[in-house]
C-alpha cells in the first residue's frame, strides 16, 4: 500500500511529464549516461520538451557532459512551496546531485541519504511540461533503483551494454531486475555501446574491441528490442569531456545512431 500512494504522489508531482524513460546498465562505465545525454538531445531535435534528470548520484557526469559544472539551479515558488528549478542546456532541462552539492560530499552517503536525494528529485524539483522525462540511473541494481522504480510511473527503460562478457552478465541482472513482479517496468530494448571501432584511415574497416555483438545476441536470447550499435569513436569521448555532446556537435554519423535508437523505440 505504502508503495502505492508513494506513486500516486509522484505521479501527481510529475503531472506535467508524459513519458519517462530510465537509461540503465549493469555495469558502470558502459557508457550509460553518453546514451542517457545523446536519447534526450535526440529527441529534442524533434521539438518535445525533454529533461535529463541524473540519478547517479555517486557518479554524477551530467553537469560535465553538458559544461554546466559549478553552475547552481534557481528557486522558485509553486503553491506556497520552494521547488528547484531545473537547468536548461542546449534545450534540455537538466537535475544533477552534482548542480546541488559539491560532487565529492555525496560519494559517501549511504544508501538511504541517496535514496532520499532522488526523491527530492522528484517532489522538489519543478519539471514542468516535458514530454519526456528521461532519467540517467546510477549503474546496478540496487536499492536507488527499487525507490525510483516504486516511486516513479516509469513508462519504461532502455539498457545500455558493451559486448563483453563482464557488460553481459551485468546487464542480465538489470533485466531479471526489471521484470521481477516487485517492479515490473517494461523494458524498451538494448543499446550495445562501444560495438566496434573504425579508424579514420581505414573506414571499411570494424574493430571489435570489446567482442563482436555481445549486446545483439542478448537482446535476442532475452527476446528484447535491439535498439542498435554505438561505435566507439573519439569525438564521444571528447565531446563528454568538454560539455559537448555528440548530438551538438559535427559528428553525424554518431548522431544518426542516436537517432536511430529513438527512432525505433521512443
Ligand atoms: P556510464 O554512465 O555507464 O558510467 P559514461 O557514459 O560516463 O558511462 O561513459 C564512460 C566514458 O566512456 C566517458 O568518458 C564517455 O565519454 C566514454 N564513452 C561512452 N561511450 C563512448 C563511445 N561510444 N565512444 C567513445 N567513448 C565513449
Amino acid at each position: 500500500a505504502h508503495t502505492t500512494s508513494n506513486r500516486k504522489d509522484a505521479m501527481q508531482l510529475l503531472a506535467g511529464v508524459k513519458n519517462i524513460i530510465a537509461v540503465v546498465s549493469g555495469k558502470g562505465g558502459v557508457g550509460k549516461s553518453t546514451v542517457a545525454a545523446n536519447l534526450a538531445l535526440a529527441l529534442a531535435e524533434n521539438g518535445a520538451a525533454v529533461g535529463l534528470m541524473d540519478a547517479d548520484i555517486y557518479g554524477p557526469s551530467v553537469p560535465i557532459m553538458f559544461g554546466v559544472r559549478g553552475q547552481r539551479p534557481m528557486m522558485r515558488e509553486v503553491n506556497g512551496k520552494g521547488m528547484i528549478v531545473p537547468l536548461e542546456k542546449y534545450g534540455i532541462q537538466l537535475m544533477s546531485i552534482g548542480l546541488l552539492i559539491d560532487e565529492k560530499d555525496a560519494v559517501v552517503w549511504r544508501g538511504p541519504m541517496a535514496s532520499s536525494a532522488i526523491k527530492q528529485f522528484v517532489t522538489d524539483v519543478d519539471w514542468g511540461q516535458l514530454d519526456y522525462l528521461v532519467i540517467d540511473m546510477p549503474p546496478g541494481t540496487g536499492d536507488i533503483h527499487l525507490t525510483l522504480l516504486q516511486t516513479v510511473p516509469v513508462t519504461g527503460v532502455v539498457i545500455v551494454t558493451t559486448p563483453q562478457t563482464v557488460a553481459l552478465a551485468d546487464a542480465k541482472k538489470g533485466i531479471a531486475m526489471f521484470s521481477q513482479a516487485q517492479v515490473n517496468v517494461p523494458i524498451i530494448g538494448l543499446v550495445e555501446n562501444m560495438a566496434y571501432f573504425t579508424p579514420a584511415e581505414l573506414p571499411n574497416n570494424k574493430y571489435y574491441l570489446f567482442g563482436k555483438e555481445g549486446g545483439k545476441k542478448l537482446a535476442e536470447e532475452y527476446e528484447l528490442p535491439f535498439l542498435g550499435q554505438i561505435p566507439i569513436v573519439q569525438t564521444i569521448r571528447e565531446g563528454g569531456d568538454n560539455g559537448l555532446p555528440a548530438m551538438v556537435s559535427n559528428d553525424t554519423i554518431t548522431q544518426e545512431a542516436f537517432r536511430n535508437i529513438t527512432n525505433i523505440a521512443i
